[in-house]
């Protein structure tokens, strides 16, 4: 059954082809673009520790997914990130999937389509080499069905899954392309997010969160021209939902000089911080690395003005300028919006925000930075690694892939989010609709030609 995020993100997409006025293609590509490829789920078992007697070894069951959207042509690859959360099921990835479609289509990476997945797992349940046979062991079970590949599917880090799960998923890929005498499949292109050393790009980590402040220093500079109402301050009050690789890299950049973002208010899965004046965030971030938790949680002891905040209800009616969701999705529904007094929601994480939330947004004239683009930084630094692991670029390219230096990365990540923030905020104002709505005009614009002419094949 469709969940509600599901049914948010076809009524949009819905929408947006409406508005394209595709004549007598409109009803086929609607059809087209709220389907699926594919829908994989498998279980896994694995032999470790007995919980109540660990001298014992016993085998333990995982459930494995993979969701792939549409691909506009056959040479597509799909791509998206991989969680480890014990909340992932198939229906629950499957908004997440299309979302991935547009978020790369937006950014006019159009050799890409959407792709989720993930294992229902708490990674805080086990030890490192019980995670490892368990990524191992979904490793083989992918292989043997055929759901990833450099040229067909690559996997991305997501939530609970970092670069060393990265490298392990690398490895193994590898090892059994090897055992099956495929030598020459450029392997480490499975996945992304992967350390340096396993052919992977530095920046990848920093990417999202520095996307981010591009996202946000593209839409305030046309709302500073555009929107006088808004009285934008010239220093941004700023509070974080989420302090994971996406929240805690978007907080590390606000350190740099021209940011003018000043973060007073962090929250994470065991506890939130707040500090009116601003939180001192050198010191947050070496709290939180060294955390055994990788939490915030304490934090108010150890520096004076700082404040613990108990309720999720305090923490989302803070009196900030701007709200960072980079946690789960669905975390802002009505009743978050409803009390919310900020006035730009800069979405990190992937759908946060629920239909009913967005509406109440819009009558209160809250500016939201929606996903799909805001926090495509991720995607986009990823699609440079893979472009050079498996020697292809895209089709369409925004701008050649940079060299992998972390200069060069950074640079192009602006240009690609600057340029395609600007064709978002024109989308919006053509057709004077949300720039939620916007960015799902604007990604299936550049694709459509793509599904018709595969139809055209096809027929
Ligand atoms: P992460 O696992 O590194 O961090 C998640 C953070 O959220 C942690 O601080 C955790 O404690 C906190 N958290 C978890 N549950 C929470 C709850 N109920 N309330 C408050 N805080 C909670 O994950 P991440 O990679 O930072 O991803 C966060 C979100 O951003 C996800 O929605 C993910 O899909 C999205 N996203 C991630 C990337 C990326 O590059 N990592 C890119 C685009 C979007």
């Amino acid at each position: 059954m469709a969940t509600p995020a599901l049914k948010y993100t076809n009524y949009l997409l819905e929408e947006a082809v409406k508005k394209l006025n595709l004549g007598y293609h409109t009803d086929w590509f609607i059809d087209e673009i709220q389907g699926f490829d594919e829908r994989w789920s498998s279980d896994i078992s694995v032999k470790m520790a007995d919980r109540d007697n660990p001298d014992k070894r016993r085998p333990y069951t995982f459930r494995v997914v993979r969701v792939k959207h549409k691909r506009p042509s056959d040479d597509c690859i799909a791509a998206g990130g991989l969680r480890a959360h014990p909340n992932v099921t198939l229906s629950g990835i499957e908004n997440l999937a299309m979302e991935m479609s547009i978020k790369a289509w937006c950014m006019g990476i159009l050799n890409y389509y959407g792709a989720k997945g993930g294992i229902a797992i708490d990674p805080a349940q086990f030890t490192l080499p019980e995670l490892q046979d368990i990524f191992n062991k979904m490793i083989e079970k992918m292989v043997e069905k055929n759901i990833i590949g450099p040229f067909h599917d690559r996997l991305a880090p997501d939530l609970n899954t970092n670069p060393m799960i990265m490298q392990w998923i690398t490895d193994h890929y590898g090892y059994m392309m090897r055992l099956k005498g495929l030598t020459d499949v450029p392997f480490n292109g499975v996945v992304t997010g992967k350390p340096e050393s396993a052919g992977g790009i530095a920046f990848r980590k920093a990417a999202t969160g520095v996307g981010l402040h591009y996202a946000l220093k593209t839409f305030l500079g046309y709302l500073r021209k555009n929107r006088k109402d808004l009285n934008i301050p010239k220093e941004i009050t700023c509070a974080i939902n989420g302090f994971g690789n996406v929240g805690l890299y978007f907080g590390q950049f606000c350190q740099e000089p021209d940011s003018r973002i000043k973060v007073v208010a962090v929250r994470d899965l065991y506890g939130a911080v707040y500090k009116p004046d601003g939180l001192p965030l050198k010191e947050l971030i070496a709290y939180v690395q060294s955390h055994p938790k990788k939490s915030v949680d304490g934090f108010e002891n150890a520096i004076k003005g700082c404040e613990k905040i108990t309720t999720k209800k305090d923490f989302f009616s803070l009196p900030v300028y701007m709200f960072i969701p980079a946690a789960l999705e669905g975390d802002i529904g009505e009743e978050e919006a409803a009390i919310a007094q900020y006035k730009i929601l800069l979405e990190g994480a992937n759908s946060p925000t629920t239909r009913e939330a967005d509406e109440i947004f819009a009558k209160r004239g809250i500016i939201v930075i929606p996903d799909i683009y805001a926090n495509a930084g991720g995607l986009t630094v990823s699609y440079f690694e893979h472009a050079h692991n498996i020697g292809r670029q895209n089709r369409y390219p925004v701008a050649p892939v940079p060299s992998r230096d972390d200069d060069s990365v950074r640079a192009a990540l602006q240009h690609y989010m600057t340029e395609n923030g600007r064709d978002l905020i024109v989308s919006a104002e053509k057709y004077q609709v949300s720039y939620r709505l916007a960015g799902n005009i604007l990604a299936l614009s550049r694709v459509f030609p793509n599904f018709l002419a595969r139809r055209r094949m096809n027929e």
